[in-house]
Formats: structure tokens, sequence, C-alpha cells
């Protein structure tokens, strides 16, 4: 069965979206089949895996998450391909509005999961990226997810709001999700030469100790530059250092889940 995972963290900036895609496309080059679900009304990870010239025509298509979350249209329907085994499910530009549609709905947070039944096998893993708050989206992901990624941005204040993460994950598993685990933490924007990053590396560590990725995303001007060209860092400098961390994580979350 394919694996649901939601890359989350409400602090805003650091490093989801980039986490989301350069995975889902890391994935996809180990042979993996890949649905990538952008649930940020934000599109960033939409625009950051398909280029302007395709974006602007799949976004007014009538054919987005969004559509597919207030009953609209099937899921499949808004699934389309992105690479050859790497699949979008793109954000649209009503899905700002739709935190506020279903929350009069009785089943307001099992609406992503009970969408997805139906696809959820045809793929290895399903990544969500969703936006920076815990808000109704967020939950709905959280619901439907197998596991947690949470980017970490190797900054002041990195730790702060993690436990208002961790407290929803747990109030998540006691009620509406009990398989859901955390498959750890991913420190990006991380600077070697800079001695808060091995600060907040270390604290990180200590607080989550066999939780926290060995494979660290450095600070890397490529990460930041291949999203406006609508591909990932793999694909835009494969021989960045941005790419071979991300490369590493993929291999280090396949042999996680392997050994697990
Ligand atoms: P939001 O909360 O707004 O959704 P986010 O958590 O998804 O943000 P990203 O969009 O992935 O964060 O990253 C924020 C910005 O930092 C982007 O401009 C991105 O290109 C850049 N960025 C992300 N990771 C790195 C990195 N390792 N090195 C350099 N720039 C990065
Ligand atoms: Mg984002």
């Amino acid at each position: 069965m394919g694996r649901l995972i939601v890359v989350a963290n409400q602090k805003g900036g650091v490093g989801k979206t980039t986490t989301a895609v350069n995975l889902a496309i890391g994935l996809g080059q180990r042979e993996s089949k890949v649905l990538l679900v952008d649930l940020d009304p934000q599109g960033n990870a939409s625009s950051g895996i398909i280029a302007d010239t395709r974006l602007a025509e799949l976004k007014s298509s009538g054919k987005t998450i969004y559509e597919a979350l207030v009953g609209r249209i099937p899921i499949g329907d808004a699934i389309r391909s992105a690479r050859e085994r790497v699949f979008l499910a793109p954000s649209g530009p009503d899905l700002v509005g739709a935190e506020i549609e279903l929350a009069t709905r009785k089943g307001r947070d099992q609406v992503l999961k009970q969408i997805l039944a139906p696809v959820r096998d045809d793929y290895d893993f399903v990544i969500v990226d969703t936006p920076p708050s815990l808000g109704l989206l967020t939950l709905n992901a959280l619901v439907a997810a197998d596991s947690v990624i949470v980017p970490m941005q190797c900054e002041y204040y990195a730790l702060e709001g993690l436990s208002a993460l961790l407290e929803t994950i747990k109030r998540i598993r006691a009620s509406l999700n009990s398989k859901l685990q955390i498959d750890g933490l991913v420190l990006t924007m991380f600077d070697a030469r800079n001695r808060l990053s091995h600060e907040i590396a270390r604290e990180v560590e200590k607080h989550f100790p066999e939780k926290v990725f060995q494979s660290v995303i450095p600070r890397n001007v490529r990460l930041s530059e291949s999203p406006s060209h609508g591909l990932s860092v793999l694909e835009y400098d494969p021989k960045s250092a941005g790419a071979e961390a991300y490369r590493n994580l993929a291999a280090e979350l396949l042999a996680r889940l392997d050994g697990s």
C-alpha cells in the first residue's frame, strides 16, 4: 500500500515545499511512483514542479485539489503527470477558501483521506505539501497520513512552535488517526560556517534523538533558483550540494522504511 507522507511545520519559510518537491522527484528517480499533493493555497509546490507555460492552464482548468476537496470532481481528474513516475494534484486559486467551505461539513477533517482513498494504492508514495498553519487543510493532511516529515530551519527559534505541532500530532493519534508516525525531522538551510547552525542542529538532536535525519540540507542557492524554472534541484543542477542532500534524504527515507 502507498505511504502517505505529510510535510508539515506551521512556521513559514522553513523549507516544506522545497523538501516536498525534491523528495517527490528524488523518490521518483529511485523508481518509486509518486503523487505530490499541493495542499497549500500559495501553490508553491505546483509552480516548483511545473513550468510557467503549462501552469496557468492547469490552475485555471477547474480541475485542482480544491474542486476535488469540495466534491465537484473525482481526485483522479485533478491528477496530472509531471514526470515519468511523478504526478501532481495541483493547488488552485480557490483553495484559499476551502478551509471556510469545509468548516461546516460533517467529517470536515476526513475529507482528504476520503477523496484520496480510491487512488492511494496506485502510488508507492503520496507526498503532501501543507500551508504554514495548523488549520483545517493541515489537519486533513495529518488525518489522512501514515507519517509526517518536519523540516526545521537552522535559525533561531527553530524549535519555537514545534511543541504545538507535536501536540497536534499527539491529539490526532489519540483520536482520528492512531497510526500516525513521525518519519523524522529534516534540518534545512544549514550553513556550516555559521556557529548558530551547528547549535540549532545539536539542540534539535538533543530534543529528538533518533528522529533527526542524517541527511542535512545545506543552504544552497541552486535550491532557491530551481523553483522558478519549474524544476527540482535534482534536475536543475544535479551536481549541486542541494541536489546531493535531497538525493541522500530520499535514500535515507527508503532505508528507514525498509528497516521498519
Ligand atoms: P511556506 O511556509 O511559505 O510554505 P516553506 O516552508 O514551504 O514556506 P520553502 O518555500 O521551501 O519554505 O522555502 C522558503 C524559501 O527558501 C524559498 O524561497 C526557497 O527557495 C528557499 N530555500 C528553501 N530551502 C533552501 C535551502 N536549503 N537553501 C537555500 N534556499 C532555500
Ligand atoms: Mg511552502
